[in-house]
């Protein structure tokens, strides 16, 4: 099997788009969405019913949760909670629904989904260090967990130590766990303003980093048009 791992999404369509695209070509067969289909761009709608319509297994993100609840946001970052209002503004209560069903965690095959880590899955920590992701192997079972919510692309091995790999191209040895990033679909911060996905290749036991341009002056013009902050329109072009 060739599964696309994707996820961070954040309402990107252009972007989304892009990535299944590419995924077809580089013969992938199944789809696997590690959250955060909406937020901060202007197509959270046509993104969810895209993914509800491939039925792609897909676990919750933060914004997701943010989006399809009714709490209050004022403790957020505001750029983020004014795009999360205008984001509750435009889901129906069916799509809030599909939202709020997402589970926190999904085995598929082989291997573990989550959207930030396995340990506390519902406190959205982030992973920035092979420290943080030491907590995680404690609560891994399958040999490869895929997750996403920094934006940037990362893979730890565990061993007889937990180390940093660079994420290009990784062969799943049979001696360690790995825990991998694999970047955002919709608001790279990487510095790298192209979309970031990654195939694991199952027979092969490879997993690959692919990056791919979008039409991003497109997914810019809906920001602006929808009157969301501008700066979110801005750093997109700037991977950050
Ligand atoms: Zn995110």
């Amino acid at each position: 099997m060739r599964i696309a791992i994707f996820g961070d999404i954040h309402a990107n369509l252009e972007a989304l788009e892009a990535v299944l695209d590419d995924a077809s070509k580089q013969a992938v067969t199944d789809f696997v969405c590690i959250g955060d289909v909406v937020g901060y761009n202007a197509d959270p709608v046509a993104c969810l019913e895209n993914l509800r319509q491939m039925e792609c297994p897909t676990v919750k993100g933060n914004h997701d949760e943010d989006a399809s609840g009714s709490h209050s946001l004022e403790s957020m970052n505001p750029v983020a909670a004014a795009a999360l209002e205008w984001t509750r503004g435009q889901l129906n209560a069916d799509q809030c629904l599909w939202l709020r069903r997402l589970r926190m965690v999904r085995q598929i095959a082989d291997f573990t989904v989550v959207h930030s880590t396995l340990d506390q899955p519902a406190h959205w920590n982030y992973v920035t260090n092979r420290f943080d992701a030491m907590a995680n192997f404690s609560y891994q079972f399958t040999q490869v967990c895929f997750h996403g919510h920094t934006h940037v692309p990362r893979v730890y091995t565990k061993s007889d130590k937990v180390h940093e790999v660079p994420a290009d191209s990784i062969i799943v040895e049979k001696t360690a766990k790995y825990f991998v990033n694999v970047g955002s679909v919709g608001q790279p911060r990487d510095g790298d303003w192209r979309s970031c996905y990654a195939i694991y290749d199952t027979d092969h036991q490879l997993i690959v980093f692919r990056r791919v341009e979008y039409d991003i002056a497109k997914t810019q013009a809906k920001i602006l048009a929808a009157g969301l902050p501008p700066m979110l329109a801005e750093r997109i072009a700037e991977g950050r």
